[in-house]
């Protein structure tokens, strides 16, 4: 049978073990939803559980800290403990607070101790501008230049890294290293394994950026040595707009001081004892700072629940069947039409594709317009991202039918080539 066809496609979608976890997704009417890399969609158990914890605040008032079925006090521990098997953490070593970015500025400000000739901090120019911008606020947080102390390691295509190149930017003046797992883009997978060993030979601290990769590829962060970990919720996590975050240090920084600390970051059992000299946790639970943010964690509690079920293994197994697919029909279909693929073909690619034409931003606006929920990456960037958990084999082929619909009817052009404001 030939392999970008709707027969295809439909008996792809009858081999699918994960086919049931459609049902378990509010998919929106009529479309068909390839943005979950951006935002996932809701779930019904994720709604089900901040119903609960909205319920626990109307029916329990402040007692809702310490009673109910999801006490408010210990949800970031135990929905650490929940997301550890998906960056391959071990017992303490993640906690639930936060967002990448304040996370990522409490991990510099832990791992970033510029001293002597060790000033510099290594990221890449592909980097998500958040990350960029923390990291350039850290250096003048320490009196120093951000255009002399922060080098970002250069990308040949404008699209993906090269691993050697970062590794020969690991110099003795570099004092941390901060990396995506998967390129926000290109959906590039960085081999974190390799680049944390040598950064751990070098004596250069290393922490990822995960908000592409968790709940869409597995990771060892702790096998691999890793210092640190920070990323999202709210993407293939499914945790909501704003969902709150994670991060995860390693246990050999246990009892490392926290560069910004608040009365979260204390030992459970002292927090309440109100003293001026504070006793932290000795785990990753040391790096909160206030109070943790329970109604928008609350999605999470049920949406972990489906990866618990699943396995992060089988997540990626699927993913990778609905690209491969995906980039099948696209070299079938698409041809006549000047598109060409950012991602990496093999599977150095994570979660979502990068499809690149010169009119992406109204071919997005038609595709939109046709039904079919993409995103935009300026300048020339349409992200397409099936996922394991709702989208099936159909709707990718049917994702490719419209868009090579547009294309020959040039219904894009009824369109501006602009951006949206979120885009
Ligand atoms: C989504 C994303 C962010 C967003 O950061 P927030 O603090 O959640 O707004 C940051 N960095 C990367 C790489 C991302 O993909």
């Amino acid at each position: 049978m030939n392999s970008h066809t709707l027969a295809y496609a439909k008996t792809l979608d009858e081999k699918d073990r994960l086919a049931s976890y459609r049902d378990e997704f509010y998919l929106l009417e009529n479309k068909i939803y390839m943005d979950g890399n951006s935002l996932g969609l809701l779930s019904k158990r994720a709604e089900k559980t901040l119903l609960q914890l909205l319920d626990s605040w109307k029916t329990l008032g402040i007692d809702g800290w310490t009673e109910g079925e999801h006490p408010w006090f210990y949800m970031a521990e135990q929905l650490g403990e929940r997301m550890a098997p998906l960056v391959g953490g071990k017992k303490g070593e993640i906690i639930a607070t936060g967002s990448t970015t304040s996370n990522l500025h409490q991990l510099a400000a832990t791992f970033y101790r510029p001293s002597g000739k060790r000033t510099k901090i290594l990221a890449d120019e592909l980097n998500f501008p958040s990350d960029i911008y923390a990291l350039k606020s850290q250096i003048r947080l320490h009196g120093l230049d951000p255009e002399e102390q922060l080098i970002r390691v250069k990308s040949d295509d404008g699209l993906t890294l090269r691993e050697e190149r970062i590794i020969d930017a690991m110099t003795e003046e570099v004092a941390l290293i901060v990396l995506p797992a998967v390129l926000y883009r290109s959906g590039q997978i960085l081999d974190m394994q390799m680049l944390a060993k040598v950064a751990n030979e070098k004596g250069i601290a290393i922490g990822f950026d995960l908000c592409h990769s968790i709940g869409s590829i597995p990771h060892e962060l702790h096998d691999w040595g890793a210092d640190f970990a920070f990323w999202c919720t709210y993407k293939h996590l499914n945790g909501g707009p704003g969902s709150v975050g994670g991060l995860f240090i390693n246990e050999r920084h246990f009892g490392k001081e926290a560069g910004l600390a608040g009365w979260f970051g204390s030992d459970k059992s002292k927090q309440f004892d109100m003293d001026h000299t504070m006793t932290a946790a000795t785990d990753a639970g040391a790096y909160q700072i206030g109070t943790p943010h329970v109604l928008s964690a609350a999605p999470l509690i049920g949406s972990l629940e489906m990866f618990e079920e699943i396995g992060i293994e089988k997540v990626r197994e699927k993913s990778l069947g609905l690209t491969q697919f995906m980039l099948d029909c696209i070299d079938e279909e698409l041809k006549d039409f000047s598109f060409s693929i950012g991602n990496p073909t093999d599977t150095s690619r994570g979660g979502h594709l990068l499809l690149q034409h010169e009119e992406a931003a109204r071919i997005c606006q038609a595709l939109k317009a046709a039904g079919v929920i993409p995103d935009f990456r300026t300048p020339d960037g349409i992200r397409l991202a099936p996922v394991a958990l709702y989208n099936s084999f159909e709707d990718v082929w049917q994702t490719v039918q419209i868009l090579k619909r547009i294309m020959t009817d040039e219904t894009y052009k009824h369109f501006k080539n602009e951006r949206g404001v979120v885009a």
